[in-house]
């Protein structure tokens, strides 16, 4: 495979995520060293793309053009660290819209392989929530937990977890870089 792809959360893996939803470009703000891991994720031959729930779109707490530019600062920030970001999916829907796409189902993750005609078996997927395991391994991708954003409250609720966890996106990075051949 020429190229190869990690797969991000966003709220509590790449910005500080709040209980109150990441509503405005303002609000979002970068976790110390998450960009400077994308960077070096990018240095490294690795592609990254952001798979998200939004629901707070769906509940009316900030629309799609907001989205789009939080994004937009995101990648802002994110190209004076020297990184990119590829592709950005999200589920804009509700919970209780059961559509296929709301973490913890694989909609997003199995778009995401369709498009990039690349294969979800031990893609490594970094998320601090427990639907971001248990998406990932509804694909037998390869789930990392970070203790950033909800990942504390994850490790407390589920003690019995058997996935590797960091203390952030930097050293989940790094685990990355040394356990990957080219
Ligand atoms: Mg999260
Ligand atoms: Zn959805």
């Amino acid at each position: 495979m020429s190229e190869k792809y990690v797969l991000l959360d966003r709220d509590g893996v790449i910005n500080h995520d709040s209980d109150d939803y990441i509503k405005s470009p303002e609000e979002w703000i970068p976790i110390k060293g998450s960009l400077e891991a994308i960077a070096l994720l990018n240095k490294n031959g690795f592609k990254v793309a952001v798979v998200s729930n939004q629901s707070g779109i769906a509940r009316g707490y900030y629309s799609l053009e907001t989205l789009n530019t939080m994004h937009d600062k995101m990648q802002r920030l994110l190209a004076e660290k020297g990184g990119h970001i590829e592709t950005i999916y999200f589920c804009p829907h509700s919970p209780n819209a059961n559509c296929n796409c709301r973490k913890p189902k694989a909609g997003l993750l199995k778009k995401f392989s369709q498009e990039k005609n690349y294969p979800l078996q031990d893609i490594f997927f970094i998320g601090d929530s427990l639907s971001d395991i248990q998406a990932a391994q509804a694909v037998s991708a390869k789930p990392l937990l970070v203790k950033t954003g909800k990942g504390l409250k994850t490790i407390s609720k589920n003690p019995t977890l058997n996935i590797p966890i960091f203390e952030n996106l930097y050293d989940a990075t790094k685990f990355i870089l040394q356990t990957t051949q080219f």
